[in-house]
């Protein structure tokens, strides 16, 4: 199968799997803790003309009240680390945390900083990794229908794996 009809499989299968998970489409925040901002050229990648995933539903939303997923790139930087907490409380369940990128899967490059906690894990209770320096957008389509397909709850799994270290700031506000 050619890369657009393999890309194009993908996001039919992706889309069907959040209308049965979800009832609706799939609803993805980004979240930037610190990336070069190559993995984000890739994930705007995902909304522009060769994989156009808006047509099918696919849609990057600006707040993580509206979202799904949360889409985390770059390492986490300890600056960032409240406010990467913030969006995730004020993201309703169900929600998932992608680490997209070997800086959010354990810090990569930028690991060995002073100002970098480690990848995502360290600050959020992340669902799936995503390798990749940067990773091509249509492992991440592969990544989200994995999540979506996926059986189990995933707030059940995260009480059995614990909360993120930081607690709520009754204050949040996304
Ligand atoms: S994984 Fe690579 S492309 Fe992505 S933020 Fe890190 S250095 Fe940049």
């Amino acid at each position: 199968m050619s890369q657009p009809a393999t890309v194009e499989a993908l996001a039919e299968r992706l889309e069907a799997a959040a209308q049965a998970r979800l009832g609706r489409s799939l609803a993805i925040r980004h979240l930037g803790s610190g990336s070069c901002n190559a993995c984000e050229l890739e994930i705007n990648a995902l909304s522009g003309v060769v994989y156009d995933l808006e047509r099918l539903g696919l849609r990057i939303v600006t707040s993580p009240r509206h979202a799904d997923v949360l889409l985390v790139t770059g390492p986490a930087c300890r600056n960032m680390t409240e406010a990467m907490q913030r969006a995730w409380f004020c993201t309703p369940d169900p929600k998932w945390v992608v680490a997209v990128g070997d800086c959010a899967m354990d810090g990569g490059v930028f690991r060995d900083s002073y100002a970098v906690e480690g990848g995502a894990e360290r600050v959020l209770p992340v669902d799936l990794v995503i390798p990749g320096c940067p990773p091509p957008p249509a492992l991440m389509l592969e990544g989200l229908l994995a999540l979506l397909e996926a059986q189990g709850d995933p707030e059940e799994r995260r009480a059995q794996r614990g909360r993120p270290r930081l607690e709520p700031d009754p204050d949040a506000d996304g």
